[in-house]
């Protein structure tokens, strides 16, 4: 009993010792400490008005791919133009299919590899039934409350014309840059990017360009949403999660309502959800999952940090907190929801016929054929047709390690001081993923401060852009062009 006793007083010890010892070494990975203060920047009046008129120009995608607005984006063209003349004068610009633009920024290295920045240039749709909820109209641009308003003014104008604003700042300097920058700006990326992006993209890959790294839409600067961490998180997309949606048909008798079969078409498609359902995938955490952790847990308080420090102990403990939220779920596992249902004409009337779409978002560690059969094996009822539509493959994981990376992160140290930063695993889909195969690097960021209300804007109601907010944006495309070597 003594000796039991004893091994057991030892054990103890050397776990201690162990967690005392990790803990001491899980170091920070930031570049400056993120204990500055938010810069105080000059409003710059031009810019406001800039971003807002970007607004007023209705440049909504549609799913009914034949409404396409070529007048607005003409006129979008026009605005930039005018606006922005000396950067045309001085880049080179390339209109692709139409409704895509090209610019080019010749370098003083030739035989650096260029990088690539991107914006996309249109909007999701106004819902009809949510007009009446706006402050400000959805396309007025209107400046007001410290704020820039409108449809576009996050998702991805306010990108957009920040990136043009920085452009203006640096030709004013008469600045050179060492490597030869590209700007794409895609029409289409609300509807996956297949008439903008990835036709950019075959442009730059029929004249065999490779890029150090490419920059898109992604994470932000996020305040309060990052659990345990008080101060701001940029969040730099090093990877994004893969996107299948299989259809699912049942063709069963139908009839009258008064004598209905043991399972209608109805049961068989609802059944077929149900198991889908409740069989969620184990969660476990993905390299750019891990990497988010390495990052985030030396910034967090005592004792939480001992647990981020010794994962292989508390691991359990670290998955729980992270299956609190949506969004933490959703990076531990290939999530699945059904989004579609399409039945029924008559309330006395089984139908016969029943679809529904289940979209999958798929984790970084499988594909969308793995998915596809485990679904197929966890519905297995011969009376459920599955079919496949539209999928992306999850992307690969880009390195932190990179010039690109590094990049970022000592732009992000000198514009937002009070922000740790971090490698992050992308839940939605960007355009990046028709740039993969031109690049090593993908980086998806989108320099702006975020709290869960905005997050709620975008694709939403009242979306609209800090004006100090927007003034970060812009300071940080220009400082990082004019540090780019
Ligand atoms: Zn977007």
């Amino acid at each position: 009993m003594k000796k039991i006793l004893l091994f057991l007083l030892l054990a103890v010890i050397v776990l201690v010792a162990v967690l005392v010892v990790k803990t001491s070494s899980f170091k920070s990975k930031q570049i400056a400490p993120a204990d500055g203060k938010r810069k105080e920047l000059p409003v710059d009046e031009s810019a406001v008005k800039h971003l807002s008129d970007a607004i007023k120009i209705n440049t909504t995608s549609f799913d009914d791919t034949t409404i396409v607005n070529q007048l607005e984006f003409d006129s979008f063209f026009t605005f930039l133009k005018t606006e922005y003349a000396p950067v045309f004068q001085n880049l080179e610009d390339t209109i692709i299919n139409q409704r895509s633009l090209l610019l080019k920024w010749k370098g003083k290295n030739e035989t650096a590899k260029p990088v690539i920045l991107y914006a996309h240039l249109d909007v999701v749709p106004i819902e009809e039934t949510t007009k009446a909820k706006w402050t400000h109209e959805p396309f007025s641009g209107e400046v007001a409350d410290g704020f820039i308003w409108g449809r576009g003014a996050m998702d991805d104008k306010g990108s957009l014309i920040s990136i043009f604003e920085a452009l203006k700042r640096l030709q004013t300097k008469n600045f050179t840059p060492e490597r030869t920058i590209y700007f794409a700006f895609g029409s289409d990326e609300e509807i996956g990017g297949k008439k903008g992006a990835a036709m950019i993209a075959d442009y730059l890959r029929a004249q065999k360009i490779s890029f150090e790294f490419y920059m898109d839409e992604g994470g932000m600067v996020s305040e309060g949403i990052v659990p345990n961490i008080k101060r701001p998180v940029a969040l730099i997309g090093t990877a994004e999660k893969g996107y299948v949606t299989i259809e699912l048909t049942a063709n069963v008798k139908g009839g009258h309502s008064s004598h209905p079969p043991k399972e209608s078409a109805v049961d068989v498609i609802t059944s077929a959800i149900k198991k889908l359902h409740n069989n969620p995938e184990q969660a476990r955490t993905v390299e750019t999952v891990n990497e988010f952790l390495e990052f985030v847990g030396p910034e967090m308080p005592q004792p939480i940090k001992i647990a981020f420090a010794n994962r292989w102990f508390f691991r359990s403990f670290i998955l729980k907190e992270y299956e609190k939220s949506d969004e933490g779920r959703a990076l531990l596992r290939t999530t699945e929801v059904a989004t579609v249902i399409n039945v029924g004409v008559k309330e006395n009337v089984i139908p016969s016929l029943v679809t529904a779409k289940v979209n999958f978002r798929v984790l970084n560690d499988e594909t969308t054929k793995d998915v596809i059969e485990r679904a197929t094996k966890t519905i297995n009822d011969t009376l459920v047709k599955i079919t496949v539509g539209e999928l992306y493959e999850p992307s690969r994981n880009s390195s932190s390690s990179t010039y690109g990376f590094k990049l970022l992160q000592q732009t992000t140290a000198e514009v937002f001081p009070d922000a740790i930063v971090t490698p992050f695993l992308m839940l939605g889909s960007t355009d990046s993923k028709h740039f993969q195969d031109i690049t090593e690097n993908t980086y998806r960021f989108f320099p702006v401060r975020m709290n869960s209300d905005l997050l709620g804007t975008i694709h939403g109601i009242n979306e609209r852009i800090g004006v100090k907010d927007y003034m970060e944006t812009i300071s940080f495309y220009e400082t990082m062009l004019s540090k780019l070597k």
